[in-house]
């Protein structure tokens, strides 16, 4: 199998560049935004709770985000592998993910963080929000979310960076620029 994270700051393009990746390979896409968002287009309790804090820029507890990660892995049928996008944001869903996998007797391929300075990013989010309409994409929640981002979610890229499973790349550029980098990590 071949297991994918897609690991970044918020803006660093994790979603386009997943997007790009899944025309190329046939793998199960768990993105936990995308997840997070239509629970609260269908507004369910978990939906609901989540909102409140998406809102604000701050992270949704982990049990929650854990119990959704679960339920989705259980439910893939693939056999190719998986990429998540958004997943893990801290330690203990780290820990976690390894665990799931090694249940199903495989493990994490490639853990693949795109760098992309601070400034760049705000403009990306800023720009997002006029196309998208995203809740979350305000100036003072972008600011949260970088706080979350620097106390709770970087730590977890030094993790895999300790276990020598973590590639950076310049997330810089063009779409087609980034996505061709990612390709060249794939093909090795
Ligand atoms: P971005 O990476 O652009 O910030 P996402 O769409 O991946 O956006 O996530 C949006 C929001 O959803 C996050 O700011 C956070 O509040 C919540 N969220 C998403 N994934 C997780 C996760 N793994 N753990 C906790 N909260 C999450």
């Amino acid at each position: 199998m071949l297991n994918i994270i897609l690991f970044g700051a918020p803006g660093s393009g994790k979603g386009t560049q997943s997007k790009i990746l899944l025309q190329n390979h046939q793998l199960e896409y768990i993105s936990m935004g995308d997840i997070l968002r239509q629970q609260i287009a269908q507004q369910t309790p978990l939906g609901l709770e989540a909102k409140a804090l998406i809102d604000k820029g701050q992270l949704v507890p982990d049990d929650l985000i854990i119990k959704i990660l679960e339920k989705r892995m259980a439910e893939a049928k693939t056999t190719n592998g998986f990429l998540f996008d958004g997943y893990p944001r801290t330690l203990a869903q780290a820990e976690i993910l390894e665990q799931l996998l090694t249940k199903m007797g495989t493990s994490l391929s490639y853990f693949i963080s795109l760098e992309v300075p601070e400034e760049e990013l705000t403009k990306r989010l800023l720009n997002r929000a006029k196309i998208e309409g995203r809740s979350d994409d305000t100036k003072e929640v972008i600011e949260q979310r970088f706080k979350e981002y620097e106390a709770k979610t970087k730590p977890v890229k030094d993790y895999f960076a300790q276990k020598g499973k973590m590639i950076q790349i310049v997330g810089t550029g063009t779409e087609a620029d980034v996505a061709e980098r990612l390709d060249n990590i794939l093909r090795k």
